[in-house]
Protein backbone atom coordinates (compact mmCIF):
# COMPACT_ATOMS: atom_id res chain seq x y z
CA UNK A 1 0.00 0.00 0.00
CA UNK A 2 1.65 3.53 -1.11
CA UNK A 3 2.49 5.55 1.78
CA UNK A 4 2.16 8.94 1.25
CA UNK A 5 1.71 12.61 2.84
CA UNK A 6 -1.59 12.22 4.10
CA UNK A 7 -1.75 9.42 5.28
CA UNK A 8 0.87 9.99 7.44
CA UNK A 9 -0.50 13.47 8.80
CA UNK A 10 -3.55 11.10 9.52
CA UNK A 11 -1.08 8.51 11.36
CA UNK A 12 0.32 11.95 13.21
CA UNK A 13 -2.99 12.62 14.41
CA UNK A 14 -3.61 9.97 15.98
CA UNK A 15 -0.62 9.40 17.55
CA UNK A 16 -0.97 12.93 19.02
CA UNK A 17 -4.22 11.73 20.48
CA UNK A 18 -6.59 13.27 18.38
CA UNK A 19 -8.24 11.62 15.03
CA UNK A 20 -10.15 12.95 12.60
CA UNK A 21 -13.34 11.44 13.75
CA UNK A 22 -12.69 14.21 16.66
CA UNK A 23 -12.12 17.28 15.05
CA UNK A 24 -14.87 16.74 12.16
CA UNK A 25 -17.18 17.04 15.07
CA UNK A 26 -15.29 20.29 15.85
CA UNK A 27 -14.09 19.70 19.35
CA UNK A 28 -10.51 20.96 18.47
CA UNK A 29 -9.67 22.81 15.68
CA UNK A 30 -8.34 21.39 12.80
CA UNK A 31 -5.31 23.99 12.24
CA UNK A 32 -4.75 22.78 15.98
CA UNK A 33 -4.99 19.61 15.04
CA UNK A 34 -2.48 19.82 11.71
CA UNK A 35 -0.13 21.76 13.53
CA UNK A 36 0.60 18.96 16.30
CA UNK A 37 0.53 16.12 12.88
CA UNK A 38 3.22 18.15 11.91
CA UNK A 39 5.32 18.32 14.20
CA UNK A 40 4.96 14.23 14.62
CA UNK A 41 5.98 14.26 10.92
CA UNK A 42 8.95 16.52 11.31
CA UNK A 43 9.96 14.03 13.99
CA UNK A 44 10.25 11.51 12.11
CA UNK A 45 13.28 10.94 9.89
CA UNK A 46 10.77 7.86 7.61
CA UNK A 47 7.79 10.34 7.68
CA UNK A 48 10.29 13.06 5.83
CA UNK A 49 12.07 10.47 3.34
CA UNK A 50 8.58 9.47 2.29
CA UNK A 51 7.33 13.52 1.88
CA UNK A 52 9.75 13.57 -0.55
CA UNK A 53 9.01 10.11 -2.67
CA UNK A 54 5.44 10.88 -2.26
CA UNK A 55 5.77 13.94 -4.33
CA UNK A 56 6.53 11.96 -7.19
CA UNK A 57 3.27 10.67 -7.12
CA UNK A 58 0.75 13.67 -8.47
CA UNK A 59 -2.41 11.94 -5.83
CA UNK A 60 -0.34 12.41 -2.93
CA UNK A 61 -1.24 15.92 -2.39
CA UNK A 62 -4.67 14.93 -2.94
CA UNK A 63 -5.43 11.29 -1.37
CA UNK A 64 -4.06 9.62 1.53
CA UNK A 65 -4.50 6.27 2.89
CA UNK A 66 -3.57 5.40 5.94
CA UNK A 67 -0.59 3.05 5.78
CA UNK A 68 -0.26 -0.39 6.70
CA UNK A 69 2.42 -0.77 8.73
CA UNK A 70 1.08 1.93 10.98
CA UNK A 71 -1.52 1.26 13.18
CA UNK A 72 -5.24 2.29 11.80
CA UNK A 73 -7.60 3.06 14.82
CA UNK A 74 -10.62 3.73 12.86
CA UNK A 75 -10.22 0.73 10.96
CA UNK A 76 -9.39 -1.30 14.07
CA UNK A 77 -12.64 0.43 16.11
CA UNK A 78 -14.54 -0.62 13.16
CA UNK A 79 -13.58 -4.00 12.95
CA UNK A 80 -13.68 -4.25 17.41
CA UNK A 81 -17.04 -3.13 17.25
CA UNK A 82 -18.59 -5.20 14.58
CA UNK A 83 -20.47 -7.91 15.83
CA UNK A 84 -19.93 -9.66 12.49
CA UNK A 85 -17.54 -11.62 11.63
CA UNK A 86 -18.50 -12.09 7.52
CA UNK A 87 -18.61 -8.14 7.39
CA UNK A 88 -17.78 -6.43 4.55
CA UNK A 89 -15.89 -4.00 6.53
CA UNK A 90 -13.81 -1.02 5.26
CA UNK A 91 -10.87 -1.86 3.26
CA UNK A 92 -8.81 0.86 3.85
CA UNK A 93 -9.86 4.98 4.97
CA UNK A 94 -8.58 7.69 2.73
CA UNK A 95 -7.93 11.78 3.45
CA UNK A 96 -8.59 14.03 0.87
CA UNK A 97 -7.34 17.22 0.86
CA UNK A 98 -10.07 19.42 -1.26
CA UNK A 99 -7.60 22.46 -1.40
CA UNK A 100 -8.48 23.62 -5.32
CA UNK A 101 -11.52 21.46 -5.59
CA UNK A 102 -10.35 18.03 -6.81
CA UNK A 103 -13.26 16.66 -8.41
CA UNK A 104 -13.52 12.24 -8.46
CA UNK A 105 -15.92 10.21 -10.23
CA UNK A 106 -14.82 9.14 -13.97
CA UNK A 107 -18.32 9.62 -15.46
CA UNK A 108 -17.10 13.42 -15.20
CA UNK A 109 -13.54 13.98 -13.61
CA UNK A 110 -10.96 11.62 -15.04
CA UNK A 111 -7.53 12.98 -13.06
CA UNK A 112 -7.91 11.14 -10.00
CA UNK A 113 -7.53 7.89 -10.56
CA UNK A 114 -7.13 6.21 -6.26
CA UNK A 115 -9.00 3.13 -6.20
CA UNK A 116 -7.07 0.36 -6.86
CA UNK A 117 -9.07 -2.76 -8.90
CA UNK A 118 -11.72 -4.09 -6.32
CA UNK A 119 -12.01 -1.20 -4.45
CA UNK A 120 -15.21 0.68 -4.54
CA UNK A 121 -16.71 4.06 -2.38
CA UNK A 122 -20.35 3.47 -1.75
CA UNK A 123 -22.33 7.21 -2.08
CA UNK A 124 -25.89 8.35 -0.70
CA UNK A 125 -27.91 11.14 -1.82
CA UNK A 126 -30.45 13.21 -1.21
CA UNK A 127 -31.40 12.76 2.28
CA UNK A 128 -31.55 12.27 5.26
CA UNK A 129 -35.39 11.03 5.14
CA UNK A 130 -37.22 9.29 7.38
CA UNK A 131 -37.58 5.49 7.56
CA UNK A 132 -35.38 5.37 4.35
CA UNK A 133 -31.85 7.04 5.84
CA UNK A 134 -32.46 4.59 8.94
CA UNK A 135 -33.13 1.93 6.75
CA UNK A 136 -29.50 1.91 4.69
CA UNK A 137 -27.57 3.15 8.01
CA UNK A 138 -29.05 -0.57 9.12
CA UNK A 139 -27.66 -2.31 6.31
CA UNK A 140 -24.21 -0.63 6.54
CA UNK A 141 -23.58 -1.15 10.49
CA UNK A 142 -25.00 -4.85 9.88
CA UNK A 143 -21.84 -4.98 7.38
CA UNK A 144 -19.64 -2.84 9.58
CA UNK A 145 -18.72 -0.72 6.68
CA UNK A 146 -19.63 2.83 5.41
CA UNK A 147 -20.41 5.50 2.67
CA UNK A 148 -20.48 8.99 1.71
CA UNK A 149 -23.70 10.83 2.54
CA UNK A 150 -24.49 14.30 0.13
CA UNK A 151 -27.67 15.36 2.47
CA UNK A 152 -29.93 17.97 0.64
CA UNK A 153 -30.08 21.61 2.76
CA UNK A 154 -33.73 21.40 3.20
CA UNK A 155 -34.34 17.76 4.12
CA UNK A 156 -31.35 18.17 6.48
CA UNK A 157 -32.99 21.38 8.06
CA UNK A 158 -36.56 19.03 8.35
CA UNK A 159 -34.92 16.04 9.58
CA UNK A 160 -31.59 17.01 11.73
CA UNK A 161 -32.11 13.98 14.20
CA UNK A 162 -31.73 11.66 10.89
CA UNK A 163 -28.76 13.32 9.82
CA UNK A 164 -27.17 13.19 12.79
CA UNK A 165 -27.60 10.11 13.43
CA UNK A 166 -25.95 9.29 9.92
CA UNK A 167 -22.49 11.29 11.65
CA UNK A 168 -22.48 9.07 14.68
CA UNK A 169 -22.53 5.74 12.85
CA UNK A 170 -19.07 7.70 11.39
CA UNK A 171 -19.93 7.95 7.81
CA UNK A 172 -18.76 11.20 6.21
CA UNK A 173 -21.77 13.97 5.16
CA UNK A 174 -21.33 16.17 2.45
CA UNK A 175 -23.73 18.55 0.66
CA UNK A 176 -26.18 18.26 -2.40
CA UNK A 177 -27.22 21.83 -2.58
CA UNK A 178 -30.12 23.90 -0.44
CA UNK A 179 -33.45 22.52 -2.59
CA UNK A 180 -31.64 20.15 -5.05
CA UNK A 181 -32.09 22.44 -7.81
CA UNK A 182 -30.66 21.61 -11.15
CA UNK A 183 -27.30 24.27 -11.37
CA UNK A 184 -27.46 23.79 -14.97
CA UNK A 185 -31.19 24.41 -15.38
CA UNK A 186 -32.04 27.46 -17.86
CA UNK A 187 -32.38 30.95 -15.94
CA UNK A 188 -30.69 29.77 -13.06
CA UNK A 189 -27.43 33.03 -12.47
CA UNK A 190 -24.18 32.45 -11.13
CA UNK A 191 -25.66 34.27 -7.85
CA UNK A 192 -28.73 31.47 -7.85
CA UNK A 193 -26.46 28.53 -7.69
CA UNK A 194 -23.69 30.43 -5.26
CA UNK A 195 -26.83 30.34 -3.05
CA UNK A 196 -28.12 27.07 -3.72
CA UNK A 197 -23.80 25.44 -3.13
CA UNK A 198 -23.75 28.09 -0.01
CA UNK A 199 -26.62 27.57 1.43
CA UNK A 200 -26.82 23.67 1.26
CA UNK A 201 -23.60 23.60 3.28
CA UNK A 202 -24.66 25.79 6.01
CA UNK A 203 -27.91 24.02 6.70
CA UNK A 204 -26.30 20.80 6.93
CA UNK A 205 -23.94 22.36 9.11
CA UNK A 206 -26.94 23.66 11.65
CA UNK A 207 -28.57 20.00 11.38
CA UNK A 208 -25.17 18.12 12.49
CA UNK A 209 -24.04 21.17 14.71
CA UNK A 210 -20.60 20.53 13.27
CA UNK A 211 -19.69 21.62 9.56
CA UNK A 212 -19.61 18.70 6.96
CA UNK A 213 -16.69 17.69 4.64
CA UNK A 214 -15.91 19.66 2.06
CA UNK A 215 -17.44 17.08 -0.10
CA UNK A 216 -20.23 18.20 -2.84
CA UNK A 217 -22.10 16.95 -5.70
CA UNK A 218 -23.85 18.63 -8.28
CA UNK A 219 -27.99 17.38 -8.51
CA UNK A 220 -28.66 15.40 -11.67
CA UNK A 221 -24.61 15.60 -12.26
CA UNK A 222 -25.28 18.47 -14.20
CA UNK A 223 -21.86 20.37 -13.49
CA UNK A 224 -22.07 24.54 -14.72
CA UNK A 225 -18.19 24.97 -15.41
CA UNK A 226 -18.60 28.51 -13.29
CA UNK A 227 -19.49 26.70 -10.34
CA UNK A 228 -16.94 23.93 -10.89
CA UNK A 229 -14.67 26.89 -10.63
CA UNK A 230 -16.26 28.38 -7.66
CA UNK A 231 -16.35 25.14 -5.71
CA UNK A 232 -12.12 25.31 -6.68
CA UNK A 233 -11.82 28.87 -5.10
CA UNK A 234 -13.69 27.55 -2.20
CA UNK A 235 -11.68 24.56 -2.04
CA UNK A 236 -14.93 22.18 -2.34
CA UNK A 237 -14.29 18.67 -3.46
CA UNK A 238 -16.58 17.44 -5.69
CA UNK A 239 -18.07 14.46 -6.54
CA UNK A 240 -19.63 12.55 -9.67
CA UNK A 241 -19.30 8.96 -9.77
CA UNK A 242 -17.76 5.74 -11.74
CA UNK A 243 -21.38 3.99 -11.84
CA UNK A 244 -24.90 5.07 -11.61
CA UNK A 245 -26.83 2.20 -9.39
CA UNK A 246 -30.26 4.43 -11.42
CA UNK A 247 -31.90 3.29 -7.76
CA UNK A 248 -34.70 6.12 -8.13
CA UNK A 249 -36.06 4.51 -11.60
CA UNK A 250 -35.72 0.49 -10.20
CA UNK A 251 -38.55 -0.60 -9.70
CA UNK A 252 -37.51 -3.66 -7.37
CA UNK A 253 -34.74 -3.34 -4.92
CA UNK A 254 -33.17 -6.59 -6.97
CA UNK A 255 -33.44 -4.28 -10.25
CA UNK A 256 -30.58 -2.08 -8.32
CA UNK A 257 -28.56 -5.02 -7.16
CA UNK A 258 -28.28 -6.14 -10.77
CA UNK A 259 -27.59 -3.02 -12.08
CA UNK A 260 -24.76 -2.09 -9.63
CA UNK A 261 -23.12 -5.83 -9.89
CA UNK A 262 -23.11 -5.64 -13.37
CA UNK A 263 -21.54 -2.00 -13.90
CA UNK A 264 -18.96 -3.11 -10.94
CA UNK A 265 -17.81 -6.26 -12.39
CA UNK A 266 -17.12 -4.86 -15.95
CA UNK A 267 -15.44 -1.24 -14.44
CA UNK A 268 -13.58 -3.23 -11.62
CA UNK A 269 -14.09 -0.68 -8.70
CA UNK A 270 -15.67 2.47 -8.80
CA UNK A 271 -17.92 5.10 -6.57
CA UNK A 272 -20.87 3.60 -6.95
CA UNK A 273 -24.21 6.19 -6.85
CA UNK A 274 -27.56 5.75 -5.01
CA UNK A 275 -29.90 7.23 -2.93
CA UNK A 276 -30.70 6.89 0.58
CA UNK A 277 -33.61 9.20 0.08
CA UNK A 278 -35.19 6.05 -2.27
CA UNK A 279 -36.92 2.97 -0.46
CA UNK A 280 -35.40 0.21 -2.48
CA UNK A 281 -32.06 1.16 -1.67
CA UNK A 282 -32.35 0.50 1.85
CA UNK A 283 -33.91 -2.60 0.93
CA UNK A 284 -31.53 -3.54 -1.73
CA UNK A 285 -28.25 -2.91 0.46
CA UNK A 286 -28.07 -6.12 2.78
CA UNK A 287 -28.54 -8.54 -0.86
CA UNK A 288 -25.73 -5.57 -2.60
CA UNK A 289 -23.55 -5.56 0.41
CA UNK A 290 -23.22 -9.59 0.49
CA UNK A 291 -22.56 -9.40 -3.22
CA UNK A 292 -19.80 -6.86 -3.20
CA UNK A 293 -18.11 -9.12 -0.19
CA UNK A 294 -18.67 -12.52 -2.26
CA UNK A 295 -17.25 -10.81 -5.26
CA UNK A 296 -13.99 -9.56 -3.12
CA UNK A 297 -14.56 -5.85 -3.62
CA UNK A 298 -13.56 -3.87 -0.74
CA UNK A 299 -15.18 -0.33 0.90
CA UNK A 300 -12.78 2.88 0.84
CA UNK A 301 -13.86 5.21 3.70
CA UNK A 302 -12.98 8.94 2.20
CA UNK A 303 -13.04 11.79 4.85
CA UNK A 304 -12.02 15.15 4.86
CA UNK A 305 -8.34 16.01 5.77
CA UNK A 306 -10.36 19.32 7.21
CA UNK A 307 -14.59 20.42 7.76
CA UNK A 308 -15.77 22.73 4.73
CA UNK A 309 -15.68 26.35 5.64
CA UNK A 310 -19.28 27.60 5.80
CA UNK A 311 -19.95 31.39 4.74
CA UNK A 312 -21.17 33.64 7.69
CA UNK A 313 -23.90 35.16 5.62
CA UNK A 314 -25.34 31.83 4.63
CA UNK A 315 -25.24 30.45 8.22
CA UNK A 316 -27.08 33.25 9.78
CA UNK A 317 -29.59 32.78 6.65
CA UNK A 318 -30.35 29.06 8.19
CA UNK A 319 -30.95 30.15 11.50
CA UNK A 320 -33.00 32.83 10.42
CA UNK A 321 -34.96 30.85 8.31
CA UNK A 322 -39.15 30.81 10.57
CA UNK A 323 -39.48 27.44 9.46
CA UNK A 324 -36.52 25.79 10.96
CA UNK A 325 -37.36 23.31 13.76
CA UNK A 326 -35.41 23.71 17.14
CA UNK A 327 -32.08 21.77 16.95
CA UNK A 328 -31.94 21.92 20.98
CA UNK A 329 -34.21 18.40 22.19
CA UNK A 330 -33.58 19.52 25.76
CA UNK A 331 -36.38 19.27 27.55
CA UNK A 332 -37.75 22.60 29.61
CA UNK A 333 -36.95 21.72 33.04
CA UNK A 334 -33.10 21.58 32.08
CA UNK A 335 -33.81 25.11 29.79
CA UNK A 336 -36.02 27.25 32.50
CA UNK A 337 -35.66 26.77 36.08
CA UNK A 338 -37.28 28.69 38.78
CA UNK A 339 -34.47 30.61 41.05
CA UNK A 340 -36.77 32.83 42.77
CA UNK A 341 -40.10 34.37 43.83
ZN1 LIG B 1 -29.84 14.11 -5.90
Amino acid sequence: MRVVVAGLVAAGLVSAGVGSAVWMRGSASPAENVQAAEKTLAAAPAAAAAQLAAKADPLADVTGTVPASEPKPALAQAKRACANPNALGIGRVVEIDTTGGPGFGFEHFKQLDFLSDKEVVLTFDDGPWPVNTPAVLKALADECTTGIFFAVGKHATWHPDILRQVAAAGHTVGSHTWSHANLNKKGMTEQQAKDEIEKGFSAVRLALGAAPAPFFRFPQLQHPPAMVAYLGTRDISMFSCDLDSFDFKASTPEKIVETVMTKVNKLGKGIILMHDFQKHTGEALPTLLSRLKAGGFKVVQMKAKAPVQTLAEYDAEVVKDAKLPTISSRPVSSVVQTVGN
